[in-house]
């Protein structure tokens, strides 16, 4: 093997960190779309970084000058794969035309290249000096075109970078800078080789391009750069269903989704043209108004009578300094409506159990009435009863009952009709409610009441049992103004029991009593 001169052997040691990079993001190229072109970058660069170390080296003139085509087969192929690569972590999906277009130049110049020897287009001047013997040209044309081309190409592609590296934080704007970093390196590095003030001897371009191998190595192990491309998280934008604006400081639409394309409606017009016009002419007065309170989230009901969800969130630098902030929109009418209707059949519903719970007391009102005289029936009253003996046991208080009993009330049925009866028991139910509170007057049975005396004993118990047997001797029924007696039995708690079921025995039998001694009269329980 000839001998390298110490640049060039420096450059060979690029070469190989170059190509361990590429056997790297090859193995990777499943993970992401962005491995294949940047293992393509790579192996040009080793190409080109091989010519050069050939170049060097102390080979025949003859075999000097097929060095050429490869050297500029890396060239054309390094620009070419670095701006596929940009595009791929950018979330740019690779189209071939996309890769045609950009292959135009690259496949010209090799045309060109192979034609130079009779054109002298891209070198002006080929020599062959010194010993060991180097190849000395001078730039032509073509050399200029292709060089401010491949210029114009990384620079954009820098620009890309420069944008998503705005736009990113934490391990996405480490790695965009490394990436930033990587492509400017080698470029400042040829523009020192190219430049005619400047023009170095040996092109360590490869050189700068270790540094670049080392840079994506660096991304690729450290920072796992193919596995979290940025690409990831534009393409989740772009295929989430709900709308994604984002929006300036100066209320300007820098970005919109496919989604939000379609909020904004087929009136907006194509997308390229919404960006950059002020958010608030391109949507509905509510949604800008909701969008313009600032940080949170709310239902914006659309003319069209839809309702739309619309959250905001300020997009802050590392300083906390508003960028501007992006809009998130959901339709949520169906969800909207939905709960509308859910909360109608809800209200419906509380009516229902409302109307439902009156009747309920209503009926169990009913239940514990007697229909013909309005007042309380037994039902209820042997419960009431038992409890009002605790209360006044507890008290120390004394308790008394009346029974009473219309006299020969069958008679007055037979004698007058049913409805006759019926208006008896009304008026004595009526002369008995006016001595005793209504809670305290109950039908006990067909002609049989009671009345409750709370705290009497049996002595003035007797005496308003007199009073009550008095009103109902005051009744007067129908036009014939028919009289009545009544009979009744007087029981004390605890004195004649302490249960309902002792207390209207003793009375029972006192108003037996009663009737034995000759009806119209007032008895007391032994
Ligand atoms: P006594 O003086 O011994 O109490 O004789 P009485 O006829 O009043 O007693 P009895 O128990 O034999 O008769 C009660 C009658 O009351 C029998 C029944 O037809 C009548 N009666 C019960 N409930 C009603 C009612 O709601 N309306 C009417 N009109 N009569 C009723
Ligand atoms: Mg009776
Ligand atoms: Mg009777």
């Amino acid at each position: 093997m000839a001998s390298v001169a110490p640049l060039a052997q420096l450059i060979a040691v690029a070469v190989a960190i170059t190509m361990t990079t590429g056997v790297l993001t090859f193995r990777r190229r499943r993970e992401t779309p962005a491995a294949l072109p940047l293992t393509a970058a790579l192996a040009s660069v080793s190409l080109w970084g091989v010519s050069v170390v050939l170049q060097n080296a102390d080979l025949p003139a003859r075999w000097l000058d097929l060095t050429v085509f490869p050297q500029f087969l890396g060239v054309g192929g390094c620009v070419l794969s670095l701006r596929l690569f940009v595009d791929a972590v950018s979330g740019r999906t690779l189209r071939a035309r996309r890769v045609l277009a950009f292959s135009v130049e690259p496949a010209l110049l090799l045309v060109l290249l192979a034609l130079d020897p009779h054109l002298h287009l891209f070198h002006a001047t080929v020599e062959h000096v010194g010993d060991p013997v180097r190849r000395v040209v001078t730039a032509g044309p073509l050399f200029w075109v292709n060089a401010f081309y491949s210029y114009a190409v990384i620079l954009t592609a820098a620009s890309t970078i420069w944008t998503l590296r705005r736009s990113s934080r934490g391990l996405q704007r480490r790695q965009a800078t490394t990436m930033l970093v990587a492509i400017l390196v080698p470029f400042l590095c040829n523009l020192a080789v190219v430049l005619p003030g400047v023009a170095l001897a040996v092109d360590i371009t490869p050189l700068a391009f270790a540094v670049t191998g080392v840079l994506f190595a660096y991304a690729v192990l450290q920072q796992d750069l193919l596995r979290l491309v940025p690409v990831a998280r534009s393409l989740v934008v772009e295929t989430v269903t709900d709308a994604v604006f984002d929006v300036d400081a100066r209320e300007r639409l820098v970005d919109v989704n496919p989604a939000g394309m379609a909020v904004l409606g087929a009136g907006a017009g194509p997308r390229d043209t919404v960006v950059g016009r002020p958010f608030a002419d391109l949507v509905e007065a509510a949604v800008a108004e909701a969008v313009a309170a600032g940080e949170g989230e709310t239902v914006v009901r659309l003319s069209g009578g839809g309702h739309l969800d619309v959250r905001t969130r300020w997009i802050r630098d590392d300083h906390g300094h508003p960028l501007g902030r992006v809009v998130v929109a959901r339709d949520v009418t169906d969800r909207y409506r939905a709960a509308q209707a859910l909360e109608r059949a809800n209200d419906r519903l509380r009516a229902q159990v409302a109307t439902i719970e009156r009747l309920q007391a209503d009926l169990a009102e009913e239940a514990s009435r007697d229909p013909l005289t309005g007042l309380r029936n037994r039902r209820r009253f042997v419960d009431d009863l038992s409890a009002r003996l605790a209360t006044a046991a507890e008290a120390g208080h004394p308790l008394s009952l009346v029974l009473l009993d219309v006299d020969h009330f069958k008679a007055i049925n037979d004698a007058h009709g049913h409805a006759v009866g019926d208006d008896v028991l009304v008026e004595v139910a009526r002369a008995l409610g006016a001595h005793a509170r209504p809670e305290d007057v109950v039908r006990y049975g067909g002609e049989e009441f009671v009345v409750l005396l709370p705290h009497l004993d049996t002595d003035a118990a007797r005496v308003r049992a007199e009073v009550l047997r008095a009103a109902c001797a005051g009744v007067r029924v129908g036009i014939e103004s028919l009289r009545i007696t009544i009979s009744a039995g007087v029981a004390t708690a605890p004195a004649h029991g302490t249960t309902p079921d002792e207390l209207l025995l003793a009375a029972d039998r006192a108003l037996y009593e009663a009737k034995g001694g000759g009806r119209d009269q007032v008895a007391l329980a032994d």
